[in-house]
């Protein structure tokens, strides 16, 4: 793979695009396509020129084109990427795009994400605390927090990135999932302690810290130093502490 910019104004742009159908395996193959160079091309861009000029048939999922919707996720150049903001300049050479490998292909680009829903739905929810909140009071380093993890925009490309949701996905909800529970955690009036579920039911002891997810998330979340390890921490506080494990045995609480 090359990131290196490219030297030349470039006139045409060659792109290298995985084909196929989900359940036959035979149709699988890439096809590669020349569109013309314009300024400021994504590779989006490049995927709806040969939908309007060369094939009609080729499957991709978009929606807004501005980073937002979360919905051209793909691997460009075995990197997990947005389509729409990932330019063609950012390559020198071929460009090969295929669907994100981590789910099941559905066609061409793209892939069937639905049981991230499911996942999600798991996570215990914010759970507001009932007693002594009046007035909330939230401080601004609480607010700043909150607000990074809710700037998901769920393109699952950490999902896709994380080799762990890759070789044991029914072991471990993944990185996006972890953001979230985080984001309930964090919050100061949230009455409810996830650490139980994220040890035993969500698989967070798969995570090994690699920060592959931090390094793609495009909204630039923070995801293993913010979420991740602070998590982990509050699971070692409250399962492995020793003074912690005491009092909870003393006050026969879990
Ligand atoms: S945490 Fe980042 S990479 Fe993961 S789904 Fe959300 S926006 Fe995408
Ligand atoms: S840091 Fe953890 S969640 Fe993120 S990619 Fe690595 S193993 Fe997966």
């Amino acid at each position: 793979m090359s990131d290196e910019m490219a030297q030349e104004p470039r006139r045409e742009v060659k792109l290298r695009i995985f084909r196929g159908m989900g359940n036959d395996p035979s149709t699988h193959r890439y096809d590669t396509f020349t569109v013309p160079h314009q300024e400021g091309m994504v590779v989006l861009n490049a995927i709806h020129y040969i939908q309007r000029h060369f094939d009609p048939s080729l499957s991709a999922r978009w929606n807004c084109q501005a980073g937002r919707c979360g919905s051209c996720s793909a691997e460009i150049n075995d990197v997990p990427r947005l389509m729409c903001k990932t330019s063609v300049d950012r390559f020198e050479g071929e460009i090969t795009v295929e669907p994100m490998s981590a789910f099941p292909l559905i066609r061409d680009l793209a892939t069937a994400v639905s049981d991230n829903w499911e996942v999600g739905k798991s996570i215990p929810p914010f759970t507001p605390k009932t007693e002594g909140t009046e007035p909330w009071k939230i401080y601004q380093q609480d607010v700043e927090r909150s607000r990074e993890l809710r700037k998901c925009i769920e393109c699952f490309l950490c999902q896709d990135v994380c080799h762990v949701v890759r070789e044991h996905k029914a072991d471990y909800i993944g990185p996006r999932w972890v953001v979230k529970a985080a984001s309930f955690d964090m919050h100061p009036m949230d009455a409810l302690n996830r650490s139980d579920f994220l040890k035993d039911q969500a698989g967070l002891g798969y995570c090994n810290i690699t920060k592959c997810c931090q390094e793609i998330c495009p909204e630039h979340i923070i995801i293993t130093d913010d979420a991740i390890i602070p998590e982990k921490e509050r699971v070692v506080d409250r399962h492995y502490d020793p003074l912690v494990w005491a009092y909870r045995k003393l006050r026969g609480s879990k």
